[in-house]
């Protein structure tokens, strides 16, 4: 039997070994931390033999494949072993596409910023139709563990994030859509914005001249890097000008960056030749998703916005756009080394004023002071009582941090329930 080892046990990593047991690997599963109950469950119903708290490296290097989960670092010591030992090492999603069923198709989204949302569109848009079809990957329930459940759909709507992608050599998408490069995660990229974006890139690799490749046109990062591919698939550029909306009537999603996210999803529809009309429908039922320009509440005339997803700068700016009364911005968590002067136009006409909401809010007060009122707190509810008495009537508050929200909460998600529980219960 051939032996895999699976590095990570979370989603992935579990998922990974459950369809490798599954079509008869031997398999080992090896987490640095500990595991989570619910995924040890999982690994011993399946009689998958694993350890936590570290790596065994005898064991780990005796493997003929290795399976990283995206979160580990190139740089983790039993990676570096593994590479000097010419271990192949790849990524769930390269290990799942093996088992991919026959005829499916799969629509793959990446970008630094939108892939939930144009990943959801589209589920959503095969969904009207009536498509057997499974969303996953970055979202949800991973690849690996949708395939092991025998699932037999026609159309695979997988998430890519880039640490993904990174372990991806045959892997071939169908429709791969790339919806924007910011700089993100560049600590995982020696710093350089170009090795982030020839990851993003990877999307398009092994693609053949019936397959298709959706990229936003106007970006810079975008552009720069398509000089550097000869790409043989068929191309769809689209940008603010794209028509393909014609017949749009209105939509929950506001913002010109959502008319992206639901063009790129129509671009993908209309290259499968299937039901642009339904799309479009499907597209105007859309709710935003949790913790994305979330509407959470009014209190004394102001409207509480919930935008905890927003963990970049461009994200923000895009937020900022969408709004269309005065905002007072909450900012503030872990600063991942951010360029703050993309918001300097937002300030005054439109930024009324600043609440840092963080552990430490030097980078924010060095980007805004001199520039606009920066008000200090350091909790959710101090955040909610600053905005509280200065927001007026008539203006939005926007939680949409730019920064990653480990220093006081546990991830976004508990940032953005913290935030509406704290609106909802201030309501009455
Ligand atoms: P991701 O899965 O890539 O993080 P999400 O759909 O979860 O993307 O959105 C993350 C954040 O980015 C949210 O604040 C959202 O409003 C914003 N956003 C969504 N789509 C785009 C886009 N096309 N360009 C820029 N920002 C976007």
């Amino acid at each position: 039997m051939e032996k895999i080892v699976v590095l990570g046990a979370g989603e992935s990593g579990v998922g990974a070994a459950v369809l490798a047991k599954k079509n008869g690997f031997e398999v080992f599963v090896s987490d640095f931390s500990a595991i989570k109950d619910n995924y040890k469950q999982i690994l011993k119903e399946n009689s998958i033999p694993f350890e936590e708290g570290g790596h065994t490296a005898e064991k780990i290097l005796q493997a003929k494949e290795i399976i990283k989960s995206p979160g580990i670092k190139e740089n983790a010591p039993i990676v570096e072993k593994a590479r000097e030992k010419n271990i192949p090492i790849i990524s769930e999603i390269e290990f799942a596409f093996k088992f991919l069923p026959k005829n499916a198709k799969t629509i793959c989204v990446t970008g630094s910023n939108g892939k939930t949302t144009t990943t959801e569109l589209i589920y959503s848009m095969l969904k009207k139709m009536g498509k057997p079809s499974e969303m996953c990957g970055n979202i949800g329930k991973s690849f690996a563990m949708t395939l092991s459940e025998s699932s037999k759909a026609e159309y695979y709507v997988l998430e890519l994030s880039s640490f993904q992608l990174d372990g991806m050599y045959d892997f071939r998408a169908d429709v791969a859509i790339l919806l924007n490069i910011t700089p993100d995660h560049l600590d995982r990229y020696d710093w350089k914005l170009e090795n982030y974006a020839a990851s993003k890139f990877r999307i398009t690799q092994n693609q053949n001249i019936s397959d298709a490749f959706i990229y936003f046109s106007d970006d810079k990062n975008i552009e720069k890097e398509m000089k550097k591919h000869t790409l043989k698939q068929k191309l769809y550029p689209f940008n603010l000008s794209s028509d393909i909306l014609k017949n749009f009537a209105d939509c929950k999603l506001k913002g010109i960056h959502n008319f992206l996210n639901i063009t790129a999803a129509l671009l993908a529809i209309k290259h499968l030749g299937l039901d642009l009309n339904l799309a479009t429908k499907a597209a105007e039922e859309f709710s935003p998703v949790e913790h994305r320009i979330e509407p959470s509440g009014m209190i004394n005339g102001v409207e509480y916005i919930n935008d905890s997803k927003a963990t970049n700068v461009d994200a923000v700016w895009y937020a900022l756009e969408a709004i269309k009364t005065k905002v007072v911005l909450i900012l503030g968590g872990v600063d991942k080394g951010n360029d703050y002067s993309q918001l300097y136009p937002f300030l005054k006409e439109k930024v009324t004023a600043i609440v840092a909401m963080g552990k430490d809010n030097s980078l924010i007060h060095k980007a805004f002071d001199n520039r606009i009122e920066v008000f200090d707190t350091s909790s959710m509810d101090s955040c909610l009582e600053m905005c509280i008495k200065i927001a007026k009537p008539g203006e939005t508050v926007l939680l949409s941090p730019a920064c990653a929200s480990f220093d006081l909460f546990t991830c976004y998600e508990d940032r953005g329930e913290q935030f509406k529980a704290g609106v909802s219960k201030r309501m009455k």
